[in-house]
Order: structure tokens, then sequence, then C-alpha cells
């Protein structure tokens, strides 16, 4: 971004890219333990879950290359190496130790719920002050909200089948 987009954002600005620095950690431990889950999924509706893992994933990666777009217009630099990832995260990375798809699922649900908190945040912190993040921080913070909803569908699909 050039020297007055940055002007613009304001004093606020370092703040702005630390808080898009955490999202993109976020960004990048979702990714991979959506794409990990899809892998080693078993039990009901286990295709089913797969495909939608796997789409996830491959959402998250593509919010991980938005943001990091974001963080260089902004004229900092993206966490350049996984370890920095762990030291900064919101919402952490949860192991699929249990391969069962409504543990996935449970474990997925809630890492969306604290990306919802994250966006939703950085949308009060960009608000007032810049529109190209608030945008961005919208259009992610919509896809986690679909995101929660498909996973939640699912897990209340494998609950009503197993009751049945
Ligand atoms: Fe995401
Ligand atoms: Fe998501
Ligand atoms: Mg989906």
């Amino acid at each position: 971004m050039g020297t007055k987009g940055r002007e613009l954002v304001g004093k606020d600005v370092d703040k702005l890219i630390d808080a898009l620095n955490r999202a993109f950690a976020d960004e990048w431990l979702a990714y991979i333990q959506y794409w990990i889950g899809a892998k080693i999924a078993v039990g009901p509706m286990r295709s089913t879950v797969q495909m939608e893992l796997l789409e996830h994933a491959n959402e998250e990666l593509g919010h991980a290359d938005l943001v990091a777009e974001r963080i260089l217009q902004l004229g900092g630099t993206p966490l350049l190496k996984p370890e920095d990832w762990f030291k900064v995260t919101n919402c952490g990375y949860e192991t699929p130790d249990d391969p069962g798809v409504e543990v996935l699922l449970e474990q997925n649900i809630q890492a969306e719920r604290c990306a919802i908190k994250v966006y939703d945040e950085i949308m009060k912190l960009t608000k007032e002050v810049d529109p190209i993040t608030y945008q961005l921080a919208l259009q992610i913070f919509t896809d986690e909200v679909t995101h929660e909803e498909d996973l939640e569908a699912i897990a209340e699909d494998i609950a009503r089948m197993k009751k049945s």
C-alpha cells in the first residue's frame, strides 16, 4: 500500500497488522486441521464429511492468501514460519487424535466459532478507519458463518441417523 493509503489507516496500522497476522496464523492452522481431518475421518457419512472438510480446508487456505495480501498492502510482513503461528494464534490447533467424524466435526465447529469472533473483532477495529480491511473481514466472516452452519448441519444429520 502506498504512503497515503497507510496514512489514512492512521496510527493503529501496526496494531491492525498484528491482528491480521494472528488471523493469518489461525487460517493456516485451520487449513491443516481440516485437511488432515478429511484424510483420516471414519464413521457415519464418511465421504460427505470428508468432502466438506476438504472444501473448507481449501477455503481456509484462500483466507490465508487474502489476509497475507492485505498485510503486505498495509506495509507488514506475513508471519514467515510455522513456529510463529503457534505463538500468536487465537484459535489454536486441535489435534485430531480421534478420527471419528463426530469428534472431528465438533473440533472444527469450535474452531469456526473462534474464527467468527476473530473477524468480528477485526471488523470492529476497522469499521471507522479502514474500509478495505473491513470489507475483507466481512467477506471472510461470512464464509466462517457458513462453515459453522455446514458442519452443524452434518453433525445434526448424523445424530438423527443414529437415533432412528
Ligand atoms: Fe477461514
Ligand atoms: Fe472456516
Ligand atoms: Mg461448506
